[in-house]
């Protein structure tokens, strides 16, 4: 697997595969890797003829900087993965190199960015535009894939690459989860073993609240039900269960006639912030 470290000889290193007619596939990441990063992985490698990911923790996204200082840095072990998988290219450049000067660009995506994540971590869309960007400008792939775990970030990625024109297809891989149904996430790494069995209320009760609504319960009666479950656990606190159109992430008052609604959840588990998703169909 080639590294690199710095922009230039990387943009010289994909322009020579792209005039050679090769398609490159774009894994963005955070590092610390784990299952769900590797699928994506594979995927693109299933796909194009030279996959790049990045691993790149990137400062403007942190609305919480001690979340920021605490997130796992596992390069080495993230190296070995990805070249067991047959990864061609990383790309991990340092803080200085992806941010030469402070950025003064600010991205605001109206309503997709007022509700669940937007309204919890603000500033957090900003940062993540903003570093999206400047990775699909600087790899300039023909697919870039993301995962369905982070489904508000893939439904403002669209927005931005619509918006702005990049020339670059967009797909979304479901999540992958623990064999007990927990989502795969690098966070994961700083629970203790018993905040990660408390952690699976995330997931189970995205399951529940699903079965009350296909079972015709209200929006509201489903939400309430959900809450009471988080307020027996002393070490979790809910930040937001919505029920929302997944196309444009509107909350929903019924489900009769929304388009694919999706249910999305986030809470803390001790210090640790988790979220997750559900399709209702
Ligand atoms: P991150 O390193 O957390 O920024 O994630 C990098 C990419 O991997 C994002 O597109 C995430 O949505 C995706 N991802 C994270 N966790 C999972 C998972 N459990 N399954 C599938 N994709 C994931």
């Amino acid at each position: 697997m080639q590294i690199f470290r710095e922009i230039h000889p990387f943009r010289a290193f994909l322009l020579e595969k792209r005039l050679s007619g090769q398609s490159i596939g774009f894994v963005p990441t955070m590092g610390a890797l784990h299952r769900g990063h590797l699928q994506i992985v594979r995927t693109s490698l299933n796909e194009n003829q030279v996959t790049v990911c990045s691993i790149f923790v990137n400062p403007t996204q942190f609305n919480n900087p001690q979340d920021l200082l605490k997130y796992p840095r596992t390069l080495e072990a993230d190296v070995a993965a990805l070249e067991k998988e047959g990864c061609d290219v990383l790309f991990c450049p340092d803080v200085e190199v992806m941010y030469k000067q402070e950025s003064l660009i600010r991205f605001d995506f109206g309503p997709l960015d007022k509700v669940m994540e937007g309204t919890f971590r603000p500033g957090h869309f900003s940062g993540v535009a903003l570093v999206v960007s400047k990775l699909l400008h600087i790899v300039e792939p023909a697919v870039a894939y993301f995962g369905q775990k982070d489904w508000q970030q893939f439904a403002i990625i669209r927005q931005l690459v619509n918006d702005l024109n990049f020339n670059v297809e967009l797909k979304s891989i479901p999540t992958v989860r623990e064999e007990s149904g927990l989502a795969m996430s690098s966070r994961n790494m700083r629970l203790t073993p018993a905040q990660r069995q408390k952690a699976l209320l995330l997931f189970t009760s995205l399951n529940e609240a699903k079965q009350l609504l296909l079972n015709g319960s209200e929006i509201q009666k489903v939400k309430e039900r959900i809450s009471s479950l988080f307020k027996n656990e002393p070490e979790l606190k809910l930040e937001y269960f919505e029920i929302v159109n997944s196309e444009n992430l509107k909350p929903l008052e019924c489900v009769e006639d929304a388009v694919n609604p999706i249910l999305c959840v986030a809470a803390f588990v001790g210090e640790v912030r988790l979220i997750d998703n559900l399709f209702l169909y």
